[in-house]
């Protein structure tokens, strides 16, 4: 007997993600100091520090059980947002209401089309639940094809998944495309329409995405707390649906999966308007710092509506970037080879990173 016959056939066929080694592991290895972390999409500023001071403030009350219902997030949320408070589910960071959609709606045999490359998680938890991923390869522009996307769909398809910034292009699509693409879809589809990155968009005419949840019963929303807000550590996620949509996700919800520090913190990142526009101003800086001094060295970018760029510096270069102390996201398991992903940074982290490029350059 192995266990390996008892798992899952669907399970057993998973990659196990691989999370890589701490960067603090790395640096010990290679005798490295104070590097530059520009590889996961985090604010270069920090958490606000209004969010620091109400998890010091909850520190005292551990010993209870958090909110199962997460009340004054939640009331927060929905007043921000102009929502009913019924229609919002709050998990442990955006990838565990992934994980709910897909043990909500797929069963082995139902389709789920999404853009390629796009967020690792999506093919993740489509796999894990039997599952079959369809992924719609991104334009020439490593845009979102949605006329592909709406050629891809069949009668098995249960979910379709829209990263609106893509992650890890960056790119985005506009509202009259968009709005095209939500009224084509058959109603019996879930649209998933992943919006991680949506508080760092420049351009004018982004997509109302949650006034399709009016329009469209079988539609979600999801935003996060770990990108703009600064709280990835905390792992604050967040889906706008309608209220009957929600209550289905809600019955496979642990109920305390998310946990009392990260209510607390997330309450008080909200309010912080001002750290908001301070991450989002600091941003729009170090992005066009980084494309004026890569398109000097002659690296390709490009445009981004996020707070990370796609860059074409060839392959390998991910690798040569870690011995010079400045971690950024290699392309290779995306299918983009000669890409890295950089997050921007501070202004001397991305000083940092073109520094160490020049260099590579230089060396090559
Ligand atoms: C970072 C990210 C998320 C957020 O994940 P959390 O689980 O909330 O930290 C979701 N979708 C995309 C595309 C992302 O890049």
């Amino acid at each position: 007997m192995s266990i390996a016959d008892l798992v899952n056939a669907h399970v057993r066929d998973l990659e196990p993600y691989e999370p890589g080694k701490p960067i603090e592991e790395i640096e010990r290895e290679l005798g490295l100091q104070g590097s530059v972390k520009l590889g996961l999409n985090e604010n270069a500023l920090g958490p606000s520090p209004r969010a620091v001071a109400a998890l010091h403030a909850a520190v005292d009350g551990v010993h209870r059980y958090p909110d199962g219902h997460g009340l004054a997030l939640r009331r927060k949320l929905a007043q921000r947002l102009a929502v009913p408070e019924a229609g919002l589910v709050l998990g442990n960071g955006s990838d565990e209401i992934l994980e709910l959609l897909a043990k909500t709606f797929l069963s082995p045999g139902d389709e789920v089309v999404y853009a390629w490359p796009s967020f690792a998680m999506y093919p993740i938890v489509v796999k894990g639940m039997g599952a079959t991923p369809v992924a719609v390869p991104l334009d020439a522009d490593h845009v979102h094809d949605l006329e592909g996307l709406a050629a891809a769909i069949t009668e098995r398809t249960k979910i379709v998944f829209v990263c609106n910034p893509n992650n890890p292009t960056g790119t985005s699509v506009g509202a009259e495309a968009f709005d095209r693409f939500a009224a084509s879809l058959p109603e019996n589809v879930v649209l998933v329409v992943d919006e991680a990155y949506v508080e760092y968009v420049r351009r004018d005419d982004f997509p109302d995405a949650l006034a399709w949840v009016e329009r469209r019963p079988a539609t979600i929303v999801l935003r996060t707390l770990s990108k703009i807000y600064g709280l990835a550590g905390l792992r604050v996620g967040y889906g706008v649906t309608t209220p009957e949509f929600a209550s289905y996700l809600e019955r496979s919800r642990h109920p305390f999966s998310l946990n009392a520090m990260a209510q607390a913190a997330a309450v008080a990142a909200i309010d912080d308007e001002e750290h908001v526009t301070r991450s989002r101003e600091l941003n729009a800086r170090g992005m066009a710092y980084l494309e004026t001094e890569l398109g000097a060295l002659d690296i390709e970018v490009t445009p981004s509506d996020s707070n990370f760029l796609l860059a074409r510096t060839g392959a390998g270069v991910d690798a040569a970037l870690v011995r010079e102390g400045v971690f950024v996201r290699g392309m290779a398991g995306f299918g983009l080879p000669e890409h890295v992903r950089v997050t921007v940074g501070l202004p001397e982290e991305n000083e940092r990173l073109v520094k160490a490029l020049r260099r590579l350059r230089e060396g090559a």
